[in-house]
């Protein structure tokens, strides 16, 4: 299968409100009006700001709004991602965003951050505690496959090889199967007269992404192995990659932290029709059902139900 477009652009700032400050410059009638911040009687020129009266110095040095990333002036149309920094809007366009949260790249807002060799821009929060290391992988791999277990979801495979790559090395395997934008899982079956006898897998998933990523990712690529060993060949991929999702979903739901919280609105509100609105319908199957039914719905069952 060819490999699926990313889902997510490279610039993605998360961008949760368009906001409007209106700030203009008036001429003070004679006696009447006071600054807002200071309280001192206004003559000439004065700002005014959201229903506020101000002193010129008053405003630019204590009341006015600036810019999270240039830390000049806003006035106008600004933007304000989903950490609170507040943007000029023009920035969207011509600042990286961080491929893991979204935050425009700077040392103001983002405590820095680095390009990797294969294109992501990586700020300095997710590069903390970036994954970069097969043993750290390794044990990731493996708390993930226990939680899973835990829900119900028995990935019995103990063999499951597991690498680390690039955008590259994943665009070059993902010939010979299905490719996420942030792993792959490969499957080799060999059979003697149409009886399967060895089953090989191995996951590849990229190098330097956040801890929480990394775990909804493999998350998502162990649900690939059960249904490779479970599920009937010609899973539609609503179906399928909604289910990678589901796991994906148990496994945020019992993180914590603000980058989990982040990943897990983006799950539920990702407007793609195979891993967003896959995700939801097999959601809504789980809640009605139970995990269980929904397992034993997969071994049997190419496509979702009526209704669902
Ligand atoms: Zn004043
Ligand atoms: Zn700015
Ligand atoms: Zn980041
Ligand atoms: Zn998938």
């Amino acid at each position: 299968m060819k490999p699926k477009a990313s889902t997510k652009p490279i610039f993605a700032l998360s961008i949760v409100a368009i906001i409007l400050v209106m700030v203009s410059i008036e001429t003070a009638p004679a006696g009447s009006l006071k600054c807002d911040l200071c309280g001192q009687d206004i003559t000439g020129q004065y700002i005014q700001s959201n229903g506020r009266n101000y002193h010129p110095e008053c405003y630019e040095k204590h009341a006015a709004l600036r810019c999270d990333y240039c830390g000049q002036i806003i006035k106008g149309q600004y933007l304000v991602d989903h950490w609170g920094n507040k943007y000029h809007k023009e920035h969207e366009r011509s600042v990286p965003a961080c491929q893991y949260c979204g935050r425009l790249i700077s040392d103001r807002t983002s405590r820095g951050g680095t390009i990797y060799g294969d294109g992501r821009h990586v700020c300095g929060y997710c590069l903390a505690d970036a994954v970069n290391d097969i043993t750290t992988a390794r044990r990731l791999m493996n708390s993930v496959k226990d939680k899973l277990k835990a829900a119900g979801i028995n990935v019995e495979n103990d063999a499951v090889k597991l690498t680390l790559t690039d955008r590259n090395g994943l665009r070059h395997i993902s010939w010979s199967g299905h490719a996420d934008e942030s792993g792959l899982t490969k499957y080799v079956e060999q059979t003697i007269d149409s009886v399967c006898i060895v089953r090989d897998f191995e996951i590849f998933i990229l190098h330097g992404m956040p801890r929480i990523v990394f775990t909804e990712v493999i998350a998502h690529e162990l649900m690939h192995v059960w249904l490779y060993t479970n599920a009937p060949k010609g899973l539609s991929l609503a179906l399928s990659e909604g289910s990678c999702n589901y796991a994906s979903f148990i496994i945020l739901n019992q993180s914590y932290g603000a980058m989990a919280e982040f990943e897990l609105n983006n799950l539920l509100t990702n407007p793609d029709p195979v891993y967003g609105e896959g995700f939801r319908r097999v959601k809504r199957l789980v809640s009605d059902k139970g995990v269980a039914c929904w397992l034993d719905y997969l071994k049997v069952h190419a496509d979702f139900a009526q209704g669902y």
